[in-house]
């Protein structure tokens, strides 16, 4: 892998994996990938991580599908029991219009018994139609992604307090800032490209604020490190906020020209006293005042997140700290300053962006608003758009239980990797009488399905992609699929032209032409544009400027152009600790590993680097056990118990262990809870209770 240099070709495109959405240059020869470098576009500047430079081979792996199947009648039962070297026992090999005519026969004229999961890792094109296609065929909006595991809580604290689900500031801008808090987010790990600038702005001289129950990388570089108790980010951050108000800290006039509802997030504050928080969150009440001093007093400061602060029943009321946080000190809408959650998926912005959710049609507007409808109606023509808001992705498994929804196409997503209390999702998908699975490998989701369609790897389509800059990209291929597979946007039309729908779209660029007509979001961007620059950034204010990276200078997109406090008081998490289940269980990703691990387990390096499945554990945890490094330990939570190879972590606190959820042969997911956040739907990944054993002694 990348150890040649011999190409005849150079193809220009987007890493697949995160939401930095570095621009690669792909090096081609015989219609392969042999190498990729990285090139300058404004998110990455020619850096890549490891996942961008090495992680490409998996498109070229022999468990591509190459060929639609259709589940065999004589099939075992539905369930993980597929070797990919043992297809012809569970599906037969079919042609194109017996799989489309099969997977849409199980679909059409089934209204609200079918619902739909796109994908974050498809296009902008396809996420669009993916979305039109659940929408106008069937006559509701149980369609969702996986944005719904990963920053729903932050874009539902957005929308409610800002007006909008975006970044207000690139996380380039840090070059312009002198004071930056990242909270609840493991860049170096997770986003690691954004985190060499981080560092930059560091040796520079900014100072870094790090709060994490984890002691993630970036503390090596901070000037303030808050290793907080699990679960307390409300108490932790209402405390800071607390001294604001106090010592008068606070941006009187930005308070008054830009916001409303001050005056009762300072009443709730005065309940907060760091004193009093000190001993919830477990950080020094000094520590607070300090950390409240310097983010208040700087020049321009920004706020970064993750998904620590996002997967919680609470995850909303933590966003919703952070927002005011950033208003009460006026840092937002002035260069170096802003409120920017690290999003995930390297399409992640861009799929929410396209209406890839139960609640908004393209651009975040309300399915629930009449005259929203009516202006898509004219675009769409045929088809009732739903005025009600569709299920989430938990609650469509718990309406397969119910009996509700009977029939689903999964386009890139893996529910039965990632799903809270996954075992739930994988009865659930197990219960399905039709199963329509549209992926590039057999993932575990695709062992339950009963129509396989073949699909393409990002490297392989043409279409455009949003990073969490909100900067759109031009995705372009480099090689053709394998065998018999098609692009995810050709596959959906035909599926969608066997249901009965009107559609005539024979290009990525017609259907990025309509999304234009009812996207404000995309003025001024054009596919021309996007095939000469490479990337433009929302809002782009002519057809010549490159995009906006700080926005809100003048005022917000809500009433009177004023942002909203929504002040946050304390929730537990949904499942505490007791004698039965002692510690905290954490889950997340690592490095080398994207997400299920459908593309990075078949990529050599990667794979070589970390072959293993694991957990993490302070050593004296470990010592407690008997469990040396590298031994296995046994992980039991309500849902279900798994056994792991354990590795010794400093960063971890005694009483945590945390847990990568890309290997299925440990799956983190069997022990997660599925307690929900009652505003974002987001699950509580971050926290549940757990038991460690040493494996054998369980
Ligand atoms: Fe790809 Fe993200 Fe790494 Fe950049 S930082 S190379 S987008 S995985």
């Amino acid at each position: 892998v990348g150890d040649s240099k011999d190409f005849d070709e150079e193809v220009r495109s987007v890493c697949p994996f995160c939401g930095v959405g570095c621009q690669v240059s792909l090096k081609v020869k015989d219609n392969k990938v042999k190498y990729v470098d990285g090139v300058n576009g404004p998110a990455n500047e020619g850096r890549l991580c490891v996942k961008g430079r090495f992680g490409f081979d998996y498109i070229h792996h022999p468990h591509r599908l190459t060929k639609p199947l259709i589940r065999r009648e004589d099939a075992p039962a539905k369930g993980l029991n597929v070797d990919p070297g043992d297809l012809a026992s569970h599906f037969r090999e079919a042609t194109w219009d017996e799989a489309l005519d099969a997977a849409a026969n199980g679909l059409k004229g089934r209204g609200r018994e079918v619902a739909g999961f796109g994908s974050a890792k498809c296009t902008n094109e396809e996420a669009y139609l993916f979305q039109k296609f659940i929408r106008q065929g069937f006559g509701h909006n149980n369609v969702d992604h996986c944005t719904r595991l990963c920053h729903a809580s932050s874009v539902a604290a957005l929308m409610e307090n800002v007006g909008s689900g975006a970044v207000t500031a690139t996380f380039n801008e840090i070059e312009n800032a002198d004071v930056a808090i990242v909270i609840g987010a493991n860049p170096v790990e997770n986003h690691p490209v954004a985190a060499t600038f981080f560092k930059q702005f560091t040796k520079r001289g900014g100072k870094l604020i790090v709060m994490d129950p984890r002691g993630v990388g970036l503390k090596r570089h901070a000037s303030h490190r808050l290793q907080f108790r699990p679960g307390t980010d409300v108490s932790m951050l209402n405390a800071i906020m607390h001294v604001i108000v106090e010592e008068e800290l606070y941006d009187r006039q930005y308070i008054e020209a830009f916001t409303e509802n001050w005056d009762a997030e300072k009443a709730h504050l005065a309940n907060f006293p760091p004193e009093k928080m000190a001993e919830v969150c477990g950080i020094e009440a000094e520590v607070l005042r300090d950390v409240a001093r310097t983010f208040a007093r700087a020049k321009a400061a920004m706020i970064f997140w993750g998904m620590g602060i996002s997967q919680h029943i609470h995850g909303t009321d933590n966003s919703r700290c952070l927002i005011s946080l950033a208003l009460m000190t006026g840092h937002i809408g002035r260069p170096g300053t802003g409120l920017h959650p690290l999003r995930g998926q390297n399409n992640v912005q861009g799929a929410s962006d396209a209406g890839l959710i139960p609640m908004f049609l393209p651009d975040y507007q309300s399915v629930e608003d009449d005259g929203v409808r009516s202006a898509f109606h004219e675009v769409w023509r045929d088809g009732e758009i739903s005025g009600q808001k569709g299920l989430t992705v938990v609650e469509i498994m718990d309406a397969v239980h119910d009996g509700q929804i009977k029939a689903m196409y999964i386009l890139g997503e893996n529910p039965a990797m990632s799903d809270p209390d996954v075992e739930h999702a994988r009865d659930a998908l197990a219960k399905l009488d039709h199963l329509v699975v549209q992926d590039i490998f057999l993932t575990e989701t695709a062992n339950y399905a009963d129509v396989i369609l073949p699909a393409s790897a990002f490297y392989e389509k043409t279409g455009t992609v949003t990073n969490t800059n909100r900067q759109v990209q031009m995705g372009r291929p480099a090689v053709t699929p394998p065998g018999e597979a098609r692009e995810d946007w050709e596959i959906t039309v035909a599926l969608a032209k066997r249901c009965g729908l009107n559609w005539h779209y024979e290009s990525p660029r017609d259907v990025f032409d309509e999304m234009k007509l009812n996207m404000n979001s995309l003025a001024n961007i054009t596919w021309e544009r996007l095939e000469a620059e490479n990337v433009v950034m929302y809002p782009a204010l002519s057809e010549t400027d490159p995009g906006q990276p700080v926005v809100f200078g003048d005022g917000f997109p809500r009433a009177e152009g004023r942002a909203k406090f929504t002040p946050a008081s304390i929730v537990a998490p949904d499942d505490v600790p007791d004698a039965d289940y002692p510690m905290i269980l954490t889950t997340g990703r690592q490095l080398e590993h994207w997400h299920t691990g459908s593309m990075t387990r078949r990529s050599l390096v990667l794979d070589a680097v970390e072959p293993e499945a694991n957990c993490s554990l302070h050593p004296a945890t470990l010592r407690k056990l008997g469990v040396e490094p590298g031994g296995m330990v046994r992980l039991t939570t309500k849902r279900g118990a798994i056994t792991v190879m354990a590795r010794a972590d400093r960063a971890i606190a005694p009483d945590m262990v945390f847990l990568p959820f890309a290997y299925v042969e440990a799956a983190a997911n069997i022990l997660t809870n599925p307690a929900l956040d009652p505003y974002g739907k987001i699950p509580e990944f971050k926290f549940s209770a757990v038991r460690v054993e040493k494996a054998g002694d369980a």
